[in-house]
This record gives structure tokens, sequence and C-alpha cells, in this order.
């Protein structure tokens, strides 16, 4: 049995063979680091998306949501600093050709070195963050040569010098490839929103704080793309820019960093406080005052699962200078110190950044679990996905216990009351036993049994993925049961 520690591999196999997540475009041997979404895996996803969304448009007055265009005018990456910072510092080995980034290697080399060398391995990882904050990449090159570090594959010294490379997708506009324009794949949703801020602030008449919040597609070429969903190069954010007066950014940084923790709590419970963690970070970014990431402890440990940036007022500087527009806004509320209006400035902004798919894998850590349903006359064990009833794909299975004898059309007639208000499945075919343990690896809730006593009484079972218990209850009362539990 997989344990908690080890269970990516059986998390991986379990999401291909339920249809939650396939490899991209298996049939040709698949791409490395995309992935698809199954029929489960979809809905899994949109129910994510959904809690977000509510979270931020429905739940606060002052934010909006957009959904701005992939494609972007390919100035925006040149003022957002993205074309000529958005990059890794990689080192390719010349006997295998394998590219790896600097900061995967060190940090492979010293994970290993750990047990033996714990002082060392501090040295080293400390050593590399200062150059790397230096851009000091001959000494990089240096450090990897100087501890013997070895290429996975070859397992050779012998390395290339230590170089930049863009994360960008680029492809050109236009049908004469000559005569285009090269465009980049987004790498991010949140220059969508801030080339949008003029737009919305005057079609929205919004006010200062206020928020503009967008889900969407991000591509980056990932060098050393790894960990199943948690590293791709086709993946989705859901950020959020909050535009706030300058010299309040700080309070709104705060607020942010809390309200994003409870978001996380609120879907899978506070005792699931200790799989979550802030990481302050130490070197900010050029554009940032404060940033920090929410960790969760994936499969693989600690990482990073949702960034928080107080970004100051660059981007729409940035944008401001490019564009040759002004990004300004005009506060008329009235300044206790000076007791004149704070007039025209530049809106600060902090930002609330999470992967969806990480959010998906990190639903898929939690809620996996092989379980021992052993007996002392009988060996039995079952896999089952402990969704949250807001994010399970299906919220109830309708099994009649055979075709015939009117159950199926009983069956019938129940999911289609349901329908209209969650998702159902309707499931004839094999043992009531096997069709309880499919539902189990799917993460249905409730499962509905129909059988000869539902026509002379009008009762059912239903039986309860997390305790397995069943219960006789009234048919009509199903789905309030189900949807009480739904809105709780
Ligand atoms: P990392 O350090 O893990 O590469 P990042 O700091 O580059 O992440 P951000 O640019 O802050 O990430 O992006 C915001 C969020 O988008 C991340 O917290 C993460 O959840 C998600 N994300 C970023 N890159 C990827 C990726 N390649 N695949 C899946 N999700 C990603």
């Amino acid at each position: 049995m997989a344990t908690e520690q080890n269970n990516l591999p059986a998390i991986i196999a379990h999401c291909k063979e339920y249809g939650f997540i396939f490899p991209s475009s298996e049939i040709y041997d698949g791409l490395s680091a995309v992935y698809d979404y199954g029929q489960w895996g979809v809905e899994l996803k949109k129910n994510i998306k959904d809690l977000w969304w509510k979270s931020m448009v429905y739940m606060n007055e002052n934010i909006v949501g957009i959904d701005s265009a992939i494609f972007m005018h390919p100035s925006i990456w040149k003022a957002s600093g993205h074309v000529d910072n958005f990059s890794d510092p990689m080192i390719d080995n010349l006997d295998s050709k394998k590219r790896y980034r600097v900061d995967h290697l060190v940090e492979g080399y010293c994970e290993e070195l750990l047990v033996s060398n714990k002082q060392l391995a501090d040295e080293i990882l400390a050593k590399m963050d200062t150059l790397l904050s230096n851009d000091d990449f001959v000494g990089l090159k240096q450090l990897i040569i100087d501890n013997q570090m070895k290429c996975a594959v070859s397992g050779t010294c012998n390395w290339t010098d230590v170089r930049q490379f863009n994360l960008m997708f680029s492809t050109k506009v236009g049908s004469v490839a000559d005569e285009s324009d090269t465009i980049y794949l987004r790498p991010e949703t949140a220059q969508g929103i801030f080339v949008n801020f003029l737009n919305v602030h005057k079609t929205g008449r919004m006010k200062i704080p206020f928020g503009i919040a967008q889900i969407g597609k991000a591509f980056r070429n990932e060098i050393v793309a790894r960990g199943f969903i948690f590293r791709m190069r086709e993946f989705e954010q859901m950020e959020m820019q909050f535009f706030v007066r300058p010299g309040t950014q700080k309070e709104w940084y705060e607020h942010w960093k809390a309200a994003r923790m409870q978001w996380h709590m609120d879907i899978f419970g506070t005792d699931k406080a200790e799989k979550y963690r802030f990481h302050d970070h130490v070197k900010l970014a050029h554009y940032a005052d404060a940033a920090c990431d929410i960790e969760f402890d994936f499969p693989m440990g600690f990482k990073e699962l949702e960034g928080i940036h107080s970004r100051t007022d660059f981007d729409l500087t940035q944008h401001q200078l490019f564009s040759k527009k002004k990004m300004q806004y005009f506060d008329n509320d009235i300044d206790e110190a000076t007791g004149k209006p704070y007039g025209n400035y530049i809106p600060y902004v902090v930002e609330t950044s999470v992967g969806l798919d990480r959010s998906i894998l990190c639903a898929l850590t939690h809620a996996y679990q092989e379980e021992d349903l052993s007996t002392p006359e009988k060996q039995d064990a079952r896999v089952v996905l402990k969704f949250p009833i807001k994010i399970a794909p299906i919220k109830l299975a309708v099994l009649p216990l055979m075709k015939k004898d009117g159950l199926a059309e009983i069956a019938k007639d129940l999911m289609n009351e349901c329908r209209d208000s969650f998702l159902c499945f309707y499931e004839e075919k094999d043992s009531i036993g096997k069709r309880y343990r499919r539902m189990d690896a799917l993460g249905t809730p409730f499962c509905v049994t129909i059988d000869h006593q539902t026509k002379e009484d009008g009762t059912v079972t239903i039986r309860y993925r997390d305790s397995m218990e069943q219960e006789r209850v009234q048919l009509s009362d199903v789905k309030g049961i189900v949807l009480k539990a739904l809105h709780n």
C-alpha cells in the first residue's frame, strides 16, 4: 500500500484509471509536462474554480472578474520585464545533453548530502542563494564543479557555462512568418488585468480599494517539469490584483495573506492546517515590497501553492511608460493629514495568485486514501477519494439493484429530480458492492440504492462514502439530504 509520503505515483495512476487526468497526446506517447483533464477531473476543476470565483467576486462588492485574451501586444511583455527577466539560470551536461535548472541541480545534490553532512549542504545552499541573487553565473558553475555535482543521466561533471533561459513560448501572428511579429503565450494572467485597469475602473465605476480577478491559462517553457500537475508547461492560474492607495499596501497585503489562507482552510477544514505554511520571501523581486508563498505539503514535500505579492506601482507605471497612456486614478477622498483630496496617483497593487492545477493536486493529496478493511475472516481494502462534498465531481450515485421490475424507472425519476441541482451518476452494472467501491474511487459522497422495498414503502438505502454506513431513508428526502450537505 502507498504510504502518505510516497503516494504520488499511486495518485497519478488513480487519476488516469478513473478518468480524472490523462497524459496529453497519450496515443502519440505523450507530451512532457502537459496533461488533459478527463470527465471527472474537469468537474473537480470547475468546482474549485467556482469556489475561488465566488470567494473573490461574489463575496466582495469591490472585486469584479474579467477574461482577457491569451495573446497580447508584445510590448506588454517588454513593459512587464518578462522579455528581459523571466528566465532561469540553466546548465547543460555536455555528455548527456540534459539541461538542468541550476537551483534544481544544486538542491537535488544537497538533498542527498543532507543525510551525511548537513552543515555542508546548508553552506552550499546559502552560497547558491548569494550567487543567484548576484547573477554570478561563473560562481554558480564553479560551485557545481567544486562539489563534483554529476548529471543523473551521464554520471559526469562535464558542464557547459551557466546561461539564462527565457521561459516564455513565442509564436508569430499573421500568415507570412517573415513579415509577422513575434508574440508570446502569456506566462501569467496578471498582465491581462493590468492592461485592463483603466477599462474596468471606468466602466465599472470602481472606487479604490478594488480588485480585478481572472482565471485563465498560462504557459511556461519549464525546463525541469516534474511532479505531475505541479509543474506543467500549460496550466491555469486564478489571480486577483487589488488596487490600493499608496501607503496602505502593507495593511492590504496582511489582509490578503490571512484571507487566502482562510480560503484553503474553508475548503479542507482547519484540521488540515498543519499541511499549510507561509514562506516569507527574503529576497524580493525587483517590483515587490513584500511577498510570501502559501506552501502546501504535497507528496513531494512543502512547495509553493500560491503567491501573495505586494507589487507596488511597478506594473502600472511600466505600462504607463510603454503605452504612453496615463494609468492614474483620481481619489477624491479627503486626506486627513492635509485636509485635501488625495488626488491623482498610480495605485499600488497587492496580488494573490494561486495555481488551479496545484490546487487540484492539493485536493487529491488530501483526499486520496487507501484503507485496509480486512476482518479476521476476509482480506479487503478500498481506495477512496474523500473530497469535501463541494468539490466532489459527482455528488450522488443512483443505483438500481437491478434493471427490471421498474427499479430502473424509479432511479431515473430520482436522477431527473436532482440533475438540475447537482451532478448525479447512474449505474446499473455490477454488484452493489462493486458499484459502491467504484463510487468511493471517484469520491462520490452519497450512493442511493433502489430495491424492491422501495416499491413497497418508498424508502431507499443511502450509503455514506466516508463512514460506509448505510441507512433507510425516504426516497422523497434524498435530494434534500444531498442539498443540505452541499450548502452546509
Ligand atoms: P515556482 O517557484 O514553483 O516555479 P512561481 O513562483 O514561478 O512558482 P508564480 O509566478 O508566483 O509561480 O505563479 C503563481 C502560481 O501559479 C504559483 O503559486 C503556482 O501555483 C502556479 N504555477 C506557476 N508555475 C506553474 C507551473 N509550471 N505549473 C503549474 N502551476 C504553476
